[in-house]
C-alpha cells in the first residue's frame, strides 16, 4: 500500500461488497488480503445471473481504446438495421438511455481516445501482473500466448496495423502478420483471413475457473459470500451508510452492517446509486457466447475477427465463441438473428467451421456494464455516502481489469493514495 494517505473514511474494517461478479470477487480478496473483514452479498444464486462466468476469457492489453471512440457512431448507424451485425441499440430508448447516448457521444472522439488510451493500457498491464500472481496462488488456465487480430479485409488489416503503431508507442509487444505468419504462430487452425497482428502481451483463461477459484480463495481466507441477497437500499447516519437494507426470499428483510461499502452491481449499479444520490450513467451492452466442446480444431492462441468483433477462445479443449453487443434493456433474451451472424463469421473465417455445427449449441447471454465514455466508474460515491465506493463500468474489459480493480479499491478503502492516477475514473464525473 502506498505511504501517503487520503483524506477517506476508513474507520473500522468490516466492508460489504454488494455484487458478487468478477469485480466484486476481485474487490472482496485484495480488500481481505489488506486486512479487512469481508461480506460479499449476492442476489442470484451461485455462479448464476452474472457477466462473469462465460465470457471470451481474455486479459486485454491490446484494447486501449475506449469503446467511445470515433467512428463508432457512424458504425453503429450503419449495422443497426442489419440484424445479424454485431450491434444493436434499443428501438425504444428511455430517458436514462438517450441521455446515456448523448454521453457517449459527446466522448466519441480523438481527444478522449488519446487521453485515456494510456491510463486503460497501463490498467490492463498491471491487472496481467496481477493475473500471473494469482495463477501461482489457484489455478485457472491462464494461457500468456497473446492475442491475434484477425482481419478479412485489407482495409481493416492497414486500420489494424496503424493501431498497432500506436499500441508500440505505449510500449506493447505486438508483431503485423501475414497469412502466412499467423500459420507459423497458430498451426492449429485453418484460416480465410487477409492478416492480422499479434498483440504478444494479452492472455487468456477460462473465466469460470477464475471466479470459482476466487470464491474459493476469499471462503479459506475468512471472507464470507452470501446468495440470494438483493441489496435493495442503504441506512444512513450523519453522512455515512451504516447498513445495507437486504432481502432474501419474501420471508425476511435484514440490515447488514457495514464499516464501507462497496458497489460492483454491474450493469444494476446504477440503482444503488441512485438511492445515494449518485448519478451514474449506465447501459447494458448484451452479448452473446457459445462453447463447442469437440471443436473440429482447436487453435493454441486466442483471437478476435476483426470485422465482426467476434472473440474466439481455447478453454481447455472446449472452444468458446464470444460477441454483439445490443445496448438497451436488461434483459437477457437470445436473439437467434444476431447468433447466426456470430456463427457466419466463424464459418467465413475459419473454413472448417460449419454453420450448423453450433445447432443445439447451449446459448450464454451476459449484460456488460457500460459507462458511456467507455471507462470504469472507479472511487468513492463522494459527499452523502463518504465511506461508500465504486466499482463498476467496465464493459468489455470486467475480466481484464478486475484484479487492478480490486488491488486499487483496497488501497482506497485503507486510506492510501492508489499506486496509479486513477481521477479520471471518478464516479462523480458526470
Ligand atoms: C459475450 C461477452 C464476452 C466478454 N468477454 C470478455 C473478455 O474476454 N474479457 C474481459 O475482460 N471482459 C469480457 N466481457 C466483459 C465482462 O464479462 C464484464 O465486464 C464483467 O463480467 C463485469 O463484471 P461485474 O462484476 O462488474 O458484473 P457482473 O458479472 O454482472 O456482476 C454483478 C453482480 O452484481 C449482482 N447484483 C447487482 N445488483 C445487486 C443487488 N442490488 N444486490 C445483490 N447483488 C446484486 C448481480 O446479480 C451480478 O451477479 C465480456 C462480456 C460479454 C457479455
Amino acid at each position: 500500500m502506498g505511504k501517503d494517505t487520503l483524506n477517506i473514511n476508513t474507520a473500522g474494517d468490516r466492508v460489504v461488497v454488494i455484487g458478487g461478479g468478477v469485480i466484486g470477487l476481485c474487490v472482496a480478496y485484495y480488500a481481505l488480503r489488506s486486512g479487512k473483514q469481508v461480506v460479499v452479498i449476492e442476489r442470484e444464486v451461485q455462479g448464476g445471473g452474472n457477466c462473469s462466468g462465460k465470457n471470451a476469457g481474455m486479459v486485454v492489453p491490446s484494447h486501449f481504446v475506449p469503446l467511445a471512440a470515433p467512428g463508432m457512431i457512424a458504425l453503429g448507424l450503419r449495422w443497426m438495421f442489419n440484424p445479424e451485425s454485431p450491434f444493436a441499440f434499443s428501438l425504444r430508448p428511455g430517458p436514462a438511455l438517450m441521455r446515456w447516448a448523448y454521453l457517449f457521444w459527446r466522448h466519441a472522439n480523438r481527444p478522449h481516445v488519446e487521453a485515456c488510451r494510456g491510463l486503460l493500457c497501463e490498467l490492463n498491464l498491471k491487472s496481467r501482473e496481477l493475473f500471473v500472481e494469482l495463477s501461482a496462488e489457484f489455478d485457472y488456465g491462464l494461457v500468456k500466448r497473446g492475442l491475434l487480430m484477425l482481419c478479412e479485409k485489407q482495409q481493416t488489416l492497414e486500420s489494424e496495423a496503424s493501431l498497432a503503431e500506436s499500441a508500440r508507442e505505449l510500449g506493447l509487444d505486438v508483431e503485423v502478420c501475414s497469412t502466412r505468419r499467423l500459420t507459423e504462430i497458430d498451426p492449429g487452425i485453418e484460416m480465410a483471413v487477409t492478416g492480422g497482428i499479434w498483440f504478444k502481451q494479452d492472455c487468456h483463461m477460462d473465466p469460470g475457473a477464475f471466479t470459482s477459484g476466487l470464491r474459493a480463495k476469499i471462503i479459506a481466507m475468512g471472507g464470507e459470500i452470501r446468495y440470494e441477497v438483493d441489496a435493495e437500499g442503504f441506512l444512513r447516519e450523519e453522512g455515512k451508510v451504516k447498513a445495507v437494507q437486504a432481502s432474501a426470499g419474501s420471508a425476511r428483510s435484514e440490515e447488514i452492517e457495514a464499516d464501507q461499502v462497496v458497489i460492483a452491481g454491474g450493469a444494476w449499479s446504477a440503482d444503488l446509486a441512485r438511492g445515494l444520490g449518485l448519478k451514474l450513467p449506465m447501459a447494458a451492452g448484451k452479448g452473446y457466447s457459445m462453447t463447442l466442446s469437440e471443436p473440429v480444431q482447436l487453435p493454441r492462441i486466442c483471437s478476435i475477427l476483426a470485422e465482426a468483433r467476434v472473440a474466439v477462445t481455447p478453454i481447455g479443449d472446449a472452444l468458446r465463441f464470444a460477441g454483439t453487443m445490443e445496448i438497451g434493456g436488461r434483459n437477457l433474451s437470445i436473439n437467434e438473428r444476431r447468433i447466426k451472424g456470430i456463427c457466419k463469421s466463424v464459418s467465413r473465417c475459419f473454413p472448417q467451421f460449419k454453420e450448423r455445427q453450433f445447432d443445439g449449441v447451449e446459448r450464454w447471454a451476459g449484460l456488460r456494464p457500460c459507462s458511456p465514455d467507455g471507462l470504469p466508474y472507479l472511487g468513492p460515491a463522494g459527499p452523502g455516502a463518504e465511506n461508500v465506493f465504486i466499482a463498476t463500468g467496465h464493459a468489455m474489459m470486467g475480466l481484464s481489469l478486475a484484479p487492478v480493480t480490486g488491488y486499487l479499491m483496497a488501497q482506497l478503502l485503507n486510506g492510501d493514495f492508489p499506486d496509479m492516477d486513477i481521477a479520471k475514473l471518478t464516479p462523480a464525473r458526470f
